[in-house]
C-alpha cells in the first residue's frame, strides 16, 4: 500500500510541475508589485509605410524588468495579469506612458503626417468600465493629432462580446481612435464582423507573413486576406516581416504597412526617438 502511496506521490509531486506552479505563484504575486516598484517599461518597434519607405508610427509592446528573473516576456506575464486583474491598473500605465511618448514625439517631430501609436489593448481592459473616461482623461493632458492613437484588439475579444464591442467601438470612432484586429487569421472563423464593426486596419499575423515564399499557399492567403480588406476599405499592416522577399511580395500585392525585425526590432524609447529623427528610408 505505501507503494501505491508512493508511486502516486510520484505522478502528483512531479518536479517540473511543481516548479512551474510555485514559478507562476510567485510572478502573480511578484506582478502586484511591479507596477509600484517601476519595473515595466516599454518598447517601441517600427511601422514602415511600403508606399514611401518610411516610417509612419510605431507599435509599443510592454516589458517587464523582473529583479531576479530578468526580462519576462509579455506572452508569459500579460495571460496572469489577465487572471489576476493586475492587467487593470498595468493597462492604465501602458495607455499613460504610451500616449505621452506619442504626443512627445508629435511635439518634436513635425511631419507632413503626424506619426502613429498602436496600444495592444487585452480583453479585461476592453470591458473595463472606466476605459473610455480613463482614456479621455490621457488624451486632455496629452493631446495628440487626430486618428493617429491606434488600438490594437484580437479578434477572438472582439467576437466573445460581440454585442458591448460594438457600443465600444463607436465610443473610440467618436474620439478618432483607430481599431486594429491584432494577429489576423489566428482566431475567428467568421469574417462577416469586418463588416459590422468599424475597423481600420488588419494586421496579419506573423505566422502567414513567415511562410511567404516557402509556401505558395500562404501567400495566396496573404494576398486573399489584403484583398477583402481593401475590398472594405480597410488598411493592412504585415506582422514580422524578416527578409526582404516577404517585403516584396507585400509590395505586389499593395499591403500598406510592415513591421518586423527587417526594419527594426522593438526598441526602448530613446533608440526610437534617434531612429526617426534620422530619418530611414527602406
Ligand atoms: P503582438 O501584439 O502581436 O506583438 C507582436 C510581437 O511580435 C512582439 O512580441 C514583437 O516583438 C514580435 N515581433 C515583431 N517583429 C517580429 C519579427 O520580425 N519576428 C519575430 N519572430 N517576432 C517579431 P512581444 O513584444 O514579445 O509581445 C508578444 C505579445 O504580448 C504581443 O503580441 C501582445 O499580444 C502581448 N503584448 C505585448 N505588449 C503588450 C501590451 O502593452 N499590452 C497588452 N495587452 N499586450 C501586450
Ligand atoms: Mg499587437
Ligand atoms: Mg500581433
Ligand atoms: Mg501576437
Amino acid at each position: 500500500r505505501a507503494k501505491g502511496l508512493g508511486g502516486a506521490r510520484h505522478q502528483v509531486f512531479d518536479p517540473a510541475m511543481r516548479d512551474r506552479v510555485t514559478t507562476r505563484l510567485q510572478l502573480e504575486t511578484d506582478l502586484r508589485w511591479a507596477i509600484v516598484r517601476q519595473e515595466f517599461f516599454m518598447q517601441y518597434q517600427p511601422i514602415v509605410a511600403l508606399e514611401s519607405g518610411r516610417i509612419c508610427g510605431f507599435e509599443s509592446l510592454v516589458r517587464w524588468q523582473h529583479p531576479r528573473r530578468g526580462l519576462v516576456s509579455p506572452d508569459r506575464f500579460i495571460p496572469i495579469a489577465e487572471e489576476t486583474g493586475a492587467i487593470l491598473p498595468l493597462g492604465r500605465w501602458i495607455l499613460d506612458t504610451s500616449i505621452a511618448q506619442l504626443h512627445a514625439w508629435q511635439q518634436q517631430f513635425s511631419q507632413d503626417a503626424p506619426l502613429t501609436l498602436n496600444v495592444n489593448l487585452s480583453g479585461k481592459q476592453l470591458f473595463e468600465a472606466d476605459l473610455i473616461l480613463e482614456l479621455d482623461r490621457i488624451l486632455a493632458r496629452y493631446p495628440i493629432a487626430p486618428g493617429t492613437l491606434k488600438l490594437e484588439i484580437t479578434e477572438t475579444v472582439l467576437m466573445e462580446n460581440a454585442t458591448s464591442v460594438e457600443t465600444l467601438l463607436e465610443q473610440f470612432r467618436a474620439r478618432q481612435i483607430q481599431v486594429c484586429i491584432d494577429d489576423f487569421g489566428t482566431g475567428y472563423s467568421s469574417l462577416s464582423y469586418l463588416r459590422r464593426f468599424p475597423i481600420d486596419t488588419l494586421k496579419i499575423d506573423r505566422s502567414f507573413v513567415a511562410s511567404m515564399g516557402i509556401d505558395r499557399e500562404n501567400s495566396e492567403i496573404v494576398r486573399a486576406i489584403v484583398m477583402l480588406a481593401h475590398n472594405l476599405k480597410i488598411d493592412v499592416t504585415a506582422e514580422g516581416v524578416e527578409s526582404e522577399e516577404q517585403l516584396v511580395q507585400l509590395w505586389a500585392v499593395q499591403c500598406e504597412y510592415a513591421q518586423g525585425y527587417f526594419f527594426s526590432k522593438p526598441l526602448d524609447a530613446d533608440r526610437a526617438t534617434e531612429l526617426i529623427g534620422s530619418r530611414p528610408q527602406w
